[in-house]
Protein backbone atom coordinates (compact mmCIF):
# COMPACT_ATOMS: atom_id res chain seq x y z
CA UNK A 1 0.00 0.00 0.00
CA UNK A 2 1.30 3.33 -1.05
CA UNK A 3 0.41 5.44 2.05
CA UNK A 4 1.41 8.83 -0.05
CA UNK A 5 -1.35 8.16 -2.35
CA UNK A 6 -4.08 8.84 0.32
CA UNK A 7 -4.77 12.33 1.33
CA UNK A 8 -8.42 13.49 2.97
CA UNK A 9 -10.34 13.62 5.94
CA UNK A 10 -13.41 12.24 5.38
CA UNK A 11 -17.12 12.23 7.76
CA UNK A 12 -19.42 9.90 6.83
CA UNK A 13 -22.80 11.38 7.14
CA UNK A 14 -25.68 9.56 8.81
CA UNK A 15 -29.15 10.32 8.02
CA UNK A 16 -32.45 8.53 8.79
CA UNK A 17 -35.73 9.12 6.72
CA UNK A 18 -33.65 11.68 4.94
CA UNK A 19 -32.78 13.82 7.70
CA UNK A 20 -29.02 14.35 8.75
CA UNK A 21 -28.34 13.39 12.20
CA UNK A 22 -26.29 15.78 14.25
CA UNK A 23 -23.18 13.73 14.93
CA UNK A 24 -22.41 13.81 11.08
CA UNK A 25 -22.17 17.69 11.98
CA UNK A 26 -20.61 17.30 15.03
CA UNK A 27 -17.70 15.36 13.28
CA UNK A 28 -17.39 18.39 10.29
CA UNK A 29 -16.21 19.86 13.13
CA UNK A 30 -14.30 17.42 14.54
CA UNK A 31 -12.56 16.75 10.66
CA UNK A 32 -12.12 20.32 9.99
CA UNK A 33 -9.81 20.66 12.54
CA UNK A 34 -8.00 17.51 11.20
CA UNK A 35 -8.10 18.73 7.89
CA UNK A 36 -6.84 22.42 8.60
CA UNK A 37 -3.80 20.89 10.40
CA UNK A 38 -2.89 18.32 7.89
CA UNK A 39 -3.82 21.18 5.33
CA UNK A 40 -6.44 18.69 2.95
CA UNK A 41 -9.89 18.98 2.23
CA UNK A 42 -12.51 18.07 4.57
CA UNK A 43 -15.53 15.70 2.72
CA UNK A 44 -18.59 14.58 3.65
CA UNK A 45 -19.71 11.40 2.62
CA UNK A 46 -23.71 10.94 1.95
CA UNK A 47 -25.65 7.99 0.78
CA UNK A 48 -29.66 7.43 0.40
CA UNK A 49 -32.24 8.28 -1.52
CA UNK A 50 -33.72 11.76 -2.25
CA UNK A 51 -30.59 13.39 -0.38
CA UNK A 52 -28.50 15.57 -2.42
CA UNK A 53 -30.38 18.14 -1.79
CA UNK A 54 -29.37 18.15 1.69
CA UNK A 55 -25.85 17.59 1.09
CA UNK A 56 -25.46 21.28 0.67
CA UNK A 57 -26.51 21.92 4.53
CA UNK A 58 -22.86 20.44 4.67
CA UNK A 59 -20.79 23.32 3.36
CA UNK A 60 -22.03 25.32 6.31
CA UNK A 61 -20.51 22.89 8.73
CA UNK A 62 -16.87 22.80 7.22
CA UNK A 63 -16.90 20.13 4.24
CA UNK A 64 -15.34 21.67 1.16
CA UNK A 65 -16.61 18.37 -0.66
CA UNK A 66 -19.38 15.50 -1.13
CA UNK A 67 -19.59 12.98 -2.40
CA UNK A 68 -23.21 11.54 -3.02
CA UNK A 69 -24.63 8.11 -3.86
CA UNK A 70 -28.28 8.68 -4.33
CA UNK A 71 -30.16 5.81 -4.93
CA UNK A 72 -33.24 4.25 -4.04
CA UNK A 73 -31.33 0.67 -3.30
CA UNK A 74 -29.61 3.01 -0.38
CA UNK A 75 -32.78 4.22 0.85
CA UNK A 76 -32.58 2.25 4.02
CA UNK A 77 -29.92 1.31 5.49
CA UNK A 78 -28.22 -2.42 5.09
CA UNK A 79 -24.68 -3.14 5.53
CA UNK A 80 -24.43 -4.67 2.06
CA UNK A 81 -25.23 -1.80 0.55
CA UNK A 82 -23.50 1.00 2.33
CA UNK A 83 -20.48 -1.27 2.63
CA UNK A 84 -19.93 -1.53 -0.72
CA UNK A 85 -20.59 2.20 -1.63
CA UNK A 86 -18.15 3.47 1.14
CA UNK A 87 -15.56 0.83 -0.20
CA UNK A 88 -16.22 2.07 -3.88
CA UNK A 89 -15.48 5.77 -3.25
CA UNK A 90 -12.18 4.77 -0.43
CA UNK A 91 -11.05 2.58 -3.32
CA UNK A 92 -11.31 5.40 -5.92
CA UNK A 93 -10.34 8.76 -3.70
CA UNK A 94 -8.10 7.26 -1.53
CA UNK A 95 -9.11 9.08 1.95
CA UNK A 96 -5.95 9.38 4.53
CA UNK A 97 -8.69 9.87 7.49
CA UNK A 98 -12.49 8.73 7.50
CA UNK A 99 -14.48 9.13 10.65
CA UNK A 100 -18.33 7.93 11.82
CA UNK A 101 -20.94 8.48 14.33
CA UNK A 102 -20.87 5.55 17.41
CA UNK A 103 -24.23 4.93 16.51
CA UNK A 104 -25.50 1.24 15.52
CA UNK A 105 -25.46 1.64 11.72
CA UNK A 106 -21.81 4.03 12.17
CA UNK A 107 -20.41 1.62 14.14
CA UNK A 108 -21.25 -1.69 11.96
CA UNK A 109 -20.66 0.23 8.45
CA UNK A 110 -16.94 1.13 9.89
CA UNK A 111 -16.48 -2.24 10.85
CA UNK A 112 -17.87 -3.81 7.63
CA UNK A 113 -15.58 -1.13 5.32
CA UNK A 114 -12.55 -1.57 7.61
CA UNK A 115 -12.53 -5.19 6.70
CA UNK A 116 -14.00 -4.36 2.66
CA UNK A 117 -10.46 -2.16 2.56
CA UNK A 118 -8.51 -4.02 4.69
CA UNK A 119 -8.10 -1.64 7.08
CA UNK A 120 -7.93 -0.63 11.09
CA UNK A 121 -10.61 1.04 12.75
CA UNK A 122 -10.52 2.68 16.14
CA UNK A 123 -14.26 2.01 18.07
CA UNK A 124 -15.93 4.47 20.51
CA UNK A 125 -13.24 7.48 20.49
CA UNK A 126 -13.53 10.09 22.43
CA UNK A 127 -10.83 12.72 21.02
CA UNK A 128 -9.23 13.27 18.31
CA UNK A 129 -5.45 14.48 17.07
CA UNK A 130 -2.81 14.09 14.39
CA UNK A 131 0.22 14.12 14.05
CA UNK A 132 1.07 16.66 11.19
CA UNK A 133 4.68 15.23 10.13
CA UNK A 134 4.11 11.59 10.17
CA UNK A 135 0.66 12.01 8.91
CA UNK A 136 -0.57 9.89 11.89
CA UNK A 137 -4.29 10.15 13.18
CA UNK A 138 -4.35 10.18 16.99
CA UNK A 139 -7.71 8.32 18.01
CA UNK A 140 -8.07 8.35 22.08
CA UNK A 141 -10.56 6.21 23.79
CA UNK A 142 -10.63 5.58 27.62
CA UNK A 143 -8.98 1.55 28.17
CA UNK A 144 -8.84 -0.49 31.11
CA UNK A 145 -12.13 0.24 32.85
CA UNK A 146 -11.69 4.06 31.92
CA UNK A 147 -8.85 4.48 34.01
CA UNK A 148 -6.33 5.18 31.29
CA UNK A 149 -6.78 7.06 27.68
CA UNK A 150 -5.34 4.84 25.12
CA UNK A 151 -3.80 7.05 22.14
CA UNK A 152 -4.25 4.05 19.02
CA UNK A 153 -2.57 4.61 15.62
CA UNK A 154 -2.61 2.74 12.21
CA UNK A 155 0.67 3.13 10.80
CA UNK A 156 0.62 0.83 7.81
CA UNK A 157 -2.89 0.77 6.53
CA UNK A 158 -5.57 3.67 5.33
CA UNK A 159 -7.96 5.23 5.42
CA UNK A 160 -6.87 5.41 9.36
CA UNK A 161 -10.10 4.98 10.97
CA UNK A 162 -12.24 5.51 13.59
CA UNK A 163 -15.94 5.82 15.68
CA UNK A 164 -16.78 8.85 17.24
CA UNK A 165 -19.83 9.13 20.20
CA UNK A 166 -22.36 11.43 19.77
CA UNK A 167 -22.49 14.73 21.60
CA UNK A 168 -18.73 13.90 22.42
CA UNK A 169 -17.49 16.45 19.90
CA UNK A 170 -19.65 20.21 19.91
CA UNK A 171 -21.59 21.07 16.67
CA UNK A 172 -20.45 24.14 14.88
CA UNK A 173 -21.70 27.03 14.68
CA UNK A 174 -23.04 27.12 10.49
CA UNK A 175 -21.79 29.35 8.39
CA UNK A 176 -24.02 29.37 5.64
CA UNK A 177 -21.68 31.77 2.92
CA UNK A 178 -19.43 28.61 2.58
CA UNK A 179 -19.71 26.64 -0.75
CA UNK A 180 -18.23 23.49 -1.61
CA UNK A 181 -17.91 21.08 -4.42
CA UNK A 182 -21.06 17.99 -4.51
CA UNK A 183 -19.57 15.02 -6.31
CA UNK A 184 -21.99 12.57 -7.55
CA UNK A 185 -21.24 8.97 -7.73
CA UNK A 186 -22.55 5.75 -8.33
CA UNK A 187 -23.56 2.33 -6.99
CA UNK A 188 -22.35 -0.40 -8.57
CA UNK A 189 -24.83 -3.17 -6.72
CA UNK A 190 -28.51 -3.32 -7.91
CA UNK A 191 -31.54 -4.19 -6.05
CA UNK A 192 -31.77 -7.97 -7.69
CA UNK A 193 -28.49 -8.52 -6.46
CA UNK A 194 -28.98 -7.74 -2.43
CA UNK A 195 -29.16 -10.66 0.10
CA UNK A 196 -30.64 -8.32 2.58
CA UNK A 197 -34.24 -6.59 2.42
CA UNK A 198 -36.02 -3.92 4.83
CA UNK A 199 -39.45 -4.91 4.95
CA UNK A 200 -40.79 -2.68 7.56
CA UNK A 201 -39.09 -0.29 10.18
CA UNK A 202 -40.93 -1.51 13.32
CA UNK A 203 -40.25 1.80 16.51
CA UNK A 204 -39.23 0.52 19.65
CA UNK A 205 -41.93 2.39 21.81
CA UNK A 206 -40.46 0.56 25.15
CA UNK A 207 -37.87 3.40 24.47
CA UNK A 208 -39.80 6.37 25.43
CA UNK A 209 -36.53 8.04 27.21
CA UNK A 210 -34.24 10.08 24.89
CA UNK A 211 -31.57 10.94 27.05
CA UNK A 212 -29.10 12.37 24.39
CA UNK A 213 -31.70 15.00 23.75
CA UNK A 214 -32.37 16.18 26.82
CA UNK A 215 -31.87 19.45 28.39
CA UNK A 216 -32.22 18.40 32.33
CA UNK A 217 -31.35 14.91 33.61
CA UNK A 218 -31.98 14.02 37.12
CA UNK A 219 -29.73 10.65 37.54
CA UNK A 220 -29.33 8.90 40.31
CA UNK A 221 -27.23 6.49 41.61
CA UNK A 222 -27.19 2.96 43.91
CA UNK A 223 -27.58 6.06 47.01
CA UNK A 224 -31.24 6.36 45.90
CA UNK A 225 -31.81 2.63 47.55
CA UNK A 226 -35.10 0.99 46.28
CA UNK A 227 -38.05 1.95 44.16
CA UNK A 228 -39.17 4.69 46.79
CA UNK A 229 -35.64 6.58 46.08
CA UNK A 230 -36.24 6.20 42.80
CA UNK A 231 -39.91 6.91 42.70
CA UNK A 232 -38.61 10.36 44.92
CA UNK A 233 -35.78 10.87 42.25
CA UNK A 234 -38.70 10.79 39.41
CA UNK A 235 -40.78 12.99 41.09
CA UNK A 236 -38.13 15.49 41.06
CA UNK A 237 -37.52 14.97 37.50
CA UNK A 238 -41.56 15.04 36.74
CA UNK A 239 -41.54 18.24 38.36
CA UNK A 240 -38.53 19.98 36.34
CA UNK A 241 -39.81 18.18 33.12
CA UNK A 242 -36.62 16.73 33.41
CA UNK A 243 -35.36 13.21 31.65
CA UNK A 244 -34.13 10.27 34.43
CA UNK A 245 -30.65 9.04 34.13
CA UNK A 246 -28.80 6.61 36.46
CA UNK A 247 -25.41 4.79 37.08
CA UNK A 248 -24.65 1.22 36.09
CA UNK A 249 -24.99 0.37 39.44
CA UNK A 250 -28.76 1.64 39.70
CA UNK A 251 -29.85 -0.59 36.77
CA UNK A 252 -28.01 -3.91 37.87
CA UNK A 253 -30.50 -3.65 40.69
CA UNK A 254 -33.01 -3.69 38.53
CA UNK A 255 -34.42 -0.13 39.27
CA UNK A 256 -34.54 1.00 35.98
CA UNK A 257 -33.49 -0.08 32.52
CA UNK A 258 -30.64 0.33 30.65
CA UNK A 259 -31.74 2.88 28.37
CA UNK A 260 -31.60 5.16 31.24
CA UNK A 261 -27.87 4.40 31.93
CA UNK A 262 -25.34 7.29 31.68
CA UNK A 263 -21.09 6.41 30.88
CA UNK A 264 -18.59 4.37 29.36
CA UNK A 265 -21.23 1.39 28.63
CA UNK A 266 -24.27 3.54 28.69
CA UNK A 267 -24.89 6.91 26.61
CA UNK A 268 -23.14 9.98 26.31
CA UNK A 269 -25.18 12.79 27.17
CA UNK A 270 -24.51 16.97 27.45
CA UNK A 271 -27.65 18.63 28.73
CA UNK A 272 -27.65 22.19 30.40
CA UNK A 273 -28.34 21.18 33.85
CA UNK A 274 -27.19 17.21 34.86
CA UNK A 275 -28.15 16.59 38.88
CA UNK A 276 -26.67 13.76 39.92
CA UNK A 277 -28.29 11.66 43.34
CA UNK A 278 -26.29 9.24 45.14
CA UNK A 279 -23.76 8.88 42.31
CA UNK A 280 -20.25 8.21 43.97
CA UNK A 281 -18.89 9.61 40.54
CA UNK A 282 -16.70 6.81 39.18
CA UNK A 283 -14.59 7.59 36.20
CA UNK A 284 -16.93 4.96 33.92
CA UNK A 285 -19.83 7.55 34.68
CA UNK A 286 -18.30 10.83 34.74
CA UNK A 287 -17.05 9.98 31.41
CA UNK A 288 -20.37 9.71 30.15
CA UNK A 289 -21.45 13.58 31.88
CA UNK A 290 -18.74 15.56 32.43
CA UNK A 291 -19.39 17.82 29.40
CA UNK A 292 -22.58 18.83 30.81
CA UNK A 293 -23.09 22.45 31.28
CA UNK A 294 -23.93 22.50 34.66
CA UNK A 295 -23.81 19.47 37.18
CA UNK A 296 -25.31 19.62 40.39
CA UNK A 297 -24.21 16.84 42.65
CA UNK A 298 -26.04 15.25 45.79
CA UNK A 299 -24.24 12.96 47.88
CA UNK A 300 -23.88 12.23 51.58
CA UNK A 301 -20.15 11.91 52.01
CA UNK A 302 -18.57 15.07 51.36
CA UNK A 303 -15.41 12.93 50.18
CA UNK A 304 -16.93 11.39 46.78
CA UNK A 305 -15.87 12.24 43.85
CA UNK A 306 -18.56 13.05 42.21
CA UNK A 307 -18.02 16.74 43.53
CA UNK A 308 -14.97 17.20 41.59
CA UNK A 309 -16.88 16.69 38.50
CA UNK A 310 -19.48 19.09 39.99
CA UNK A 311 -20.23 22.72 39.47
CA UNK A 312 -22.48 22.70 42.31
CA UNK A 313 -22.20 20.31 45.51
CA UNK A 314 -24.57 19.67 48.08
CA UNK A 315 -23.25 17.34 50.87
CA UNK A 316 -26.72 16.17 52.15
CA UNK A 317 -29.35 12.97 52.93
CA UNK A 318 -30.86 12.63 49.56
CA UNK A 319 -33.81 11.52 51.46
CA UNK A 320 -34.02 15.17 53.12
CA UNK A 321 -33.08 17.43 50.22
CA UNK A 322 -34.45 15.78 47.19
CA UNK A 323 -38.16 16.35 48.58
CA UNK A 324 -37.51 19.80 49.52
CA UNK A 325 -35.88 20.21 46.44
CA UNK A 326 -38.96 19.08 44.83
CA UNK A 327 -41.35 21.40 46.95
CA UNK A 328 -39.50 24.77 46.12
CA UNK A 329 -39.31 23.67 42.10
CA UNK A 330 -42.66 23.05 42.04
CA UNK A 331 -43.88 26.42 43.62
CA UNK A 332 -41.25 28.39 41.73
CA UNK A 333 -42.25 26.76 38.57
CA UNK A 334 -45.86 26.89 38.90
P1 LIG B 1 -21.96 3.61 44.40
O1 LIG B 1 -20.56 3.66 43.90
O2 LIG B 1 -22.35 2.54 45.33
O3 LIG B 1 -22.25 5.04 45.04
C1 LIG B 1 -23.39 5.36 45.78
C2 LIG B 1 -23.20 6.77 46.29
O4 LIG B 1 -24.36 7.19 46.97
C3 LIG B 1 -22.03 6.89 47.29
O5 LIG B 1 -21.17 7.93 46.89
C4 LIG B 1 -22.71 7.25 48.62
O6 LIG B 1 -21.95 8.15 49.39
C5 LIG B 1 -23.99 7.92 48.13
N1 LIG B 1 -25.10 7.80 49.09
C6 LIG B 1 -25.45 6.74 49.87
N2 LIG B 1 -26.53 7.03 50.59
C7 LIG B 1 -26.88 8.30 50.30
C8 LIG B 1 -27.91 9.18 50.76
N3 LIG B 1 -28.83 8.79 51.64
N4 LIG B 1 -27.96 10.44 50.24
C9 LIG B 1 -27.02 10.85 49.31
N5 LIG B 1 -26.03 10.07 48.86
C10 LIG B 1 -25.97 8.81 49.34
N6 LIG B 1 -21.06 2.96 35.83
C11 LIG B 1 -21.94 3.83 35.27
O7 LIG B 1 -22.62 4.58 35.99
N7 LIG B 1 -22.07 3.88 33.90
C12 LIG B 1 -21.36 3.11 33.06
O8 LIG B 1 -21.55 3.20 31.85
C13 LIG B 1 -20.40 2.19 33.62
N8 LIG B 1 -19.65 1.42 32.82
C14 LIG B 1 -18.70 0.61 33.41
C15 LIG B 1 -17.82 -0.12 32.60
C16 LIG B 1 -16.85 -0.90 33.15
C17 LIG B 1 -15.92 -1.67 32.25
C18 LIG B 1 -16.74 -0.98 34.56
C19 LIG B 1 -15.64 -1.83 35.18
C20 LIG B 1 -17.59 -0.28 35.38
C21 LIG B 1 -18.58 0.51 34.83
N9 LIG B 1 -19.47 1.26 35.62
C22 LIG B 1 -20.32 2.13 35.05
C23 LIG B 1 -19.56 1.05 37.09
C24 LIG B 1 -18.81 2.09 37.91
O9 LIG B 1 -17.46 1.69 38.05
C25 LIG B 1 -19.44 2.24 39.29
O10 LIG B 1 -19.48 0.99 39.92
C26 LIG B 1 -20.86 2.81 39.27
O11 LIG B 1 -20.93 3.98 38.49
C27 LIG B 1 -21.27 3.14 40.71
O12 LIG B 1 -22.63 3.45 40.73
P2 LIG B 1 -23.19 4.38 41.87
O13 LIG B 1 -22.44 5.65 41.92
O14 LIG B 1 -24.66 4.45 41.67
O15 LIG B 1 -22.99 3.50 43.20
Amino acid sequence: MNLEEYRGVWVFIEQQEGQIIDVGLELLGAGRDLADKLEVDLCGVLLGHNVKDSAKELFAYGADKVYVIDDPVLEKYRTETHMTAVGDLVRKYKPEIFIYGATSNGKDLASAVATEVMTGLTADTTLLDVNVEKRLFEASRPAFGGNIMATILCKKHRPQMATVRPKVMPKPEPDHTRKGEIIEEKISIKEEDLRTKVLEIVRDMNKAVNLEDADVIVAAGKGIKDEKGFAMVKELADVLNATVGASRDLVEAGLCGHDHQVGQTGLTVTPKIYFAIGISGAVQHVVGMQNSEMIIAINNDPEAAIFNAAHYGIVADAFEIVPMLTEEFRKALK
